[in-house]
């Protein structure tokens, strides 16, 4: 095994090129960033394009790279810093204690038949637990399939059977605002929708919520931990291209994607970006937000620091309880260096007292990193200001990809940012802007097109869509003509100095909070009312969440709709509906029940008309739409409200 050496570049455009022109040379040097059991002579098998193996035959372990190789140089240094204030606990582990703790799950999953390659769906809260579970599956082999918290039954049945868990690992509840969540009855209302059952289920009680635990499936993991206080589980040296986990995301059709990592290309990428991106350094904090449910959780709570040797903070709770200061009182006590979040929080910030931000010592921070969704100026330049002027970083990324494609790399080379723009294509990544309609290369200045990668993508963008290659292939490879390239579904442009600006995305996926939804998934759960004959959801522009989720449906009895007050109840009804299946983080804003959609006359839903008008823009060319009084009658409704 080797450590990684110092490479040292003259500048970010050198560095940029040579990870394209010279790619093998460039991510053989950026490999060193890990450890190998087999060191890497192949580095990027792109014989099958779209398909890219790096570091094929290459062996290795992402748990041993995010603690066990710590161990000699920091055992006794903060790893995992968990810190509730849903139930006032604080709790830091040591590298040390990090690896004992996973090990005791890790003989947990084991002794309930995990394997290699075995799946382990894992629903949890916020809590060191899930944590540990994440890494244990890593370290011997299994495949983690982490499901947010806020999804409930009906999207954690359609989870379960795409990934067909052994084992799955959940808790009796979260808490939000002080209050229990339960997911224990979710889970059970799940497995029994779920065609597939799992062979057993592991459960943190944390005494919130009452459980009742099936017989013979249903263990506990506090019971199971004293038995295993003393549990040496050694990592299962894995090939590079095998897959450390599947996580599901949102797309065109109502069926989410289950997107599959590897294993020695996702922690070269980490490695490496918290390098060049981040500029973490070993021994400091990072604290990022987000949630375990999510991509940015999965590389930048768990994995990305913890392979860069630093400290992580695991943080379950608003930002605003139990006041607006939390986070950055956070900051000062744990000396965060790099904090990472997203332009939701930090507008629900801005409507703090400003006072927040002057009554911590804030000065180990040295960049404030926000992605997700788009990162609009006053939000950039309040907190900007509000943190004296350090660097506000927007990068830009997708869970497929699982790190940045657009961002600026402080650590090769100090770049400013633009307001506006998560900053320029990352390297690795052949980014191109090309014109949806031919295919063709848009190569000036300020020229809209959808922003592509020209392939092999680099390590740690997604291998394919679990056990769908064909759904890889013709939802990320087959949409622009005339090209093999992946499409980010986004639409861009780039100014004359290559930096980036995102102008949304071409398909029907919205962005909720930094949460991404499929307008097709939402509408699909609505038209299970049994009145519901149609639906249409768009998302449209909200100054706090970014976007929020609108439906317009039409009833198969219409006669309701001259009648308000029912008409309230089942807007109500229908959210609820919502909440049970898809969960409270698809729920729309608004529920308005129209006679008709306005459809173009070959029947496709015109919801981007729908959105214009929700949002009082111009709908555009209407000459093909079957009934232009359908529009008319949004317009008038979304006036009223
Ligand atoms: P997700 O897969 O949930 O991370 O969502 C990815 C999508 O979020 C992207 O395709 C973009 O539409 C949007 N997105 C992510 N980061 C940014 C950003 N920095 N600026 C604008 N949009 C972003």
């Amino acid at each position: 095994m080797h450590r990684a050496e110092e490479t040292t570049v003259a500048s970010y455009a050198d560095f940029y090129r040579r990870s394209i022109d010279d790619r093998d040379v460039f991510w053989a040097e950026q490999a060193q960033l890990i450890d190998w059991a087999t060191s890497p002579q192949t580095i990027c098998d792109y014989s099958n394009p779209p398909f890219a193996r790096w570091f094929a035959d290459g062996t290795t372990n992402l748990c041993y790279n995010a603690v066990d190789r710590h161990l000699a140089d920091r055992g006794d240094q903060r790893a995992l810093i968990f810190v509730s204030t849903e139930t006032d606990q604080e709790i830091v582990y040591t590298y040390r204690q990090l690896h004992a703790e996973v090990q005791r799950m890790a003989a947990a999953l084991q002794g309930l038949g995990v394997r290699k390659g075995d799946r382990v769906l894992i629903y949890m809260p916020m809590i060191a637990e899930a944590c540990f579970a994440m890494l244990a599956c890593a370290r011997i082999g299994a495949v983690h399939s982490v499901v947010f918290g806020g999804f409930a039954s009906g999207s954690l049945a359609t989870r379960i059977d795409d990934a067909e868990p052994t084992v799955i690992v959940s808790a009796d509840a979260g808490s939000r605002g002080g209050k229990p969540v339960p997911y224990k009855h979710l889970l059970d209302e799940a497995i029994k929708l779920a065609a597939h059952k799992p062979q057993a289920v592991l459960l943190v009680d944390r005494g919130l919520a009452p459980m009742q635990l099936v017989e013979g499936r249903d263990h506990l993991w506090g019971a199971l931990r004293e038995s295993l206080l003393d549990a040496q589980v050694p990592c299962e040296w894995v090939e590079a291209t095998h897959p450390s986990y599947t996580l599901y995301t949102s797309g065109t059709t109502g069926k989410p994607k289950g997107v599959q990592r590897d294993t020695g290309g996702y922690a070269v990428a980490l490695a490496a970006s918290i390098r060049n991106i981040y500029c973490g350094k070993p021994g400091e904090t990072f604290f990022c937000t987000s949630d375990i449910g999510w991509v940015v959780g999965h590389s930048y709570i768990i994995y990305g620091p913890l392979i860069g040797g630093m400290a992580t903070i695991m943080y379950e709770g608003t930002p605003v309880r139990p006041d607006g200061g939390i986070w950055w009182k956070l900051v000062e006590k744990y000396k965060v260096s790099v904090m990472f979040s997203a332009p939701t929080a930090i507008r629900v910030l801005k409507k703090q007292d400003p006072k927040y931000l002057s009554q911590y010592d804030l000065s180990s921070l040295r960049s404030l990193f926000l992605a997700g969704e788009p990162l609009d100026e006053p939000t950039a330049k309040w907190i900007s200001e509000g943190l004296n002027h350090k660097p506000i970083i927007d990068n830009y990324w997708q869970t497929e990809t699982g790190w940045p494609i657009l961002a600026v790399c402080n650590g090769v080379e100090p770049t400013p940012t633009r307001f506006g723009s998560p900053g320029k294509a990352v390297y690795g990544y052949n980014v191109k802007l090309l014109d949806d309609q031919t295919g063709e290369e848009l190569t000036g200045p300020n020229q809209k097109g959808v922003i592509a990668v020209q392939g092999p993508l680099p390590p740690g963008c997604l291998q394919t869509v679990w056990r769908d290659d064909a759904r890889y292939v013709n939802t990320y490879w087959s949409s622009v003509p005339n090209q093999l390239v992946y499409s980010t579904f986004d639409w861009g442009i780039r100014d004359e100095d290559g930096y980036y600006f995102i102008l949304g995305r071409t398909d029907d996926v919205i962005n909720v909070a930094g949460h991404r939804l499929g307008t097709r998934e939402i509408e699909e759960a609505i038209a299970a009312h049994p009145n519901v004959a149609e639906v249409a959801v768009v998302g449209v522009a909200d100054q706090l969440k970014g976007q929020v989720a609108m439906a317009f449906a039409v009833l198969k009895d219409a006669s309701q709709l001259e009648d308000p007050d029912a008409m309230l109840k089942l807007e109500g009804d229908v959210m609820k509906l919502v909440d049970g299946s898809l969960g409270a983080v698809a729920r729309p804003a608004r529920v308005r029940f129209v006679a008709v959609l306005p459809k173009t006359r070959s029947g496709k839903l015109l919801r981007r008309a729908v959105q214009a008008v929700c949002e009082g823009r111009d709908p555009g060319d209407l000459t093909t739409m079957e009934d232009p009084g359908a529009l008319q009658q949004i317009k008038d409704l979304v006036a009223g409200v």
